[in-house]
């Protein structure tokens, strides 16, 4: 049986271990990729670190890991419009195909989906196998260093363009990796004032070089000083990327009338927020989850080709012997995407 180098959650314990597996087989619809980048999502975070989301979630041994790009080296037979030596990345939601979401055509909303690298086997290995129709050729003007951060790169996406951002005012609570690509998204679709808030001011600093017009850290300022520096009455659009509390009632507070806010970050389940914010203010609330299959990940190719600049967000790479290195860095906070590098085909 041939091996392959993977990145394992081995044990239900903190933790990640670089072992020697099986390299993957493939069905009839699927497509046999040899990775060439992965980058490191929060969601790895949490499996690496074995919370409570994870405890629950993730079964042992699992390879784990779901952004990717890589070459096409072998395909089942029923695969068409896939070619081998084609470069992909694709998407993480293996959708059922059956449902009434899947049958609408809105397989993002499926409510069967399957997780690449949670539910089942993923990408930070040397092969991973795919359904075909899961994948998404990449454009040669795209480099390999972007695509392989496609996958968050749709989730910004999809929250950013939910709503009409042209001549807006932009609130975007979080400057994680996602937060960061917003910025850059909304300022390229034409908002007007776009601020960004979080607590850690190496991720501000980015969020900042990306074309923030202000990047606030909330312990030391108030959403409240940029809506009055900004000669504003309150944010028409507001992107919660954080997942905190807090965060989302700062946001809520500062909506004008009518404003229309995106929700990507899971917020604890729990959370409690003023209704009155909602109701009087007649806001409207839609929940981001994944991004959609294909429109985004059309958005994301053209708007790379019409000159939104994501490189930005990319701040280290590693080989993926390095993992605990990457992982250390993860878990501090003092970065923005972190790629593994598998080598060239
Ligand atoms: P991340 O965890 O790297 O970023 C979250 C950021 O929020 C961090 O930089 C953190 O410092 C900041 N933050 C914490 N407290 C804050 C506060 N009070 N105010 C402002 N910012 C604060 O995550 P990411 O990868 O950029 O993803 C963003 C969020 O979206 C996370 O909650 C993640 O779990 C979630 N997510 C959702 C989807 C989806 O499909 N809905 C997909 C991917 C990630
Ligand atoms: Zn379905």
């Amino acid at each position: 049986m041939e091996t392959m180098k993977a990145l394992v959650k081995k044990e239900p314990v903190k933790g990640i271990w670089l072992e020697e597996v099986p390299v993957p087989e493939f069905g009839n619809n699927d497509l046999l990729i040899k990775i060439e980048k992965t980058a490191i999502c929060g969601t790895d975070l949490h499996i690496y670190n074995w919370d409570e989301w994870a405890q629950r979630t993730i079964q042992t041994p699992m390879v784990i890991g779901h952004e990717f790009v890589g070459t096409i080296v072998d395909k089942g037979i029923n695969v068409s419009g896939f070619k081998i030596g084609e470069r992909v990345s694709g998407e993480g939601h293996i959708v059922c195909g059956v449902c009434r979401s899947c049958r609408a055509g809105r397989r993002h909303l499926c409510t069967k989906a399957v997780g690449v690298g949670v539910h089942r086997n993923g990408c930070f290995a040397e092969f991973m196998n795919l359904p075909a129709s899961n994948a998404w050729h990449i454009h040669d003007s795209i480099p390999s260093e972007v695509a392989a951060f496609f996958d968050p790169y749709g989730n910004a996406t999809h929250a950013t363009l939910s709503f009409d951002l042209v001549g807006e005012d932009v609130l975007i609570t979080g400057a994680g990796p996602i937060g960061i690509m917003s910025v850059a998204i909304a300022k390229h679709v034409g908002a007007r004032n776009v601020v960004i808030t979080d607590i850690n001011d190496y991720r501000l600093d980015l969020a900042h070089k990306m074309g923030a017009t202000l990047a606030v850290n909330v312990k030391k300022s108030t959403i409240e000083e940029c809506v009055r520096d900004l000669h504003m009455y309150g944010f028409d659009i507001g992107l919660e990327m954080s997942g905190n509390a807090e965060a989302f009632e700062s946001m809520l507070e500062n909506m004008y009338h009518g404003g229309r806010i995106a929700l990507l970050g899971f917020l604890p389940s729990l959370t409690q927020i003023n209704w009155d914010q909602i109701i009087f203010k007649g806001l409207t609330l839609k929940g981001i989850y994944g991004r959609e299959m294909f429109e985004t990940w059309y958005k994301m190719e053209t708007m790379l080709q019409s000159g939104l600049d994501i490189t930005g967000v990319l701040t280290h790479q590693f080989k993926m012997e390095d993992y605990q290195k990457a992982f250390d860095i993860m878990n501090s906070g003092q970065c923005g995407k972190i790629i593994f590098e598998l080598g060239e085909i």
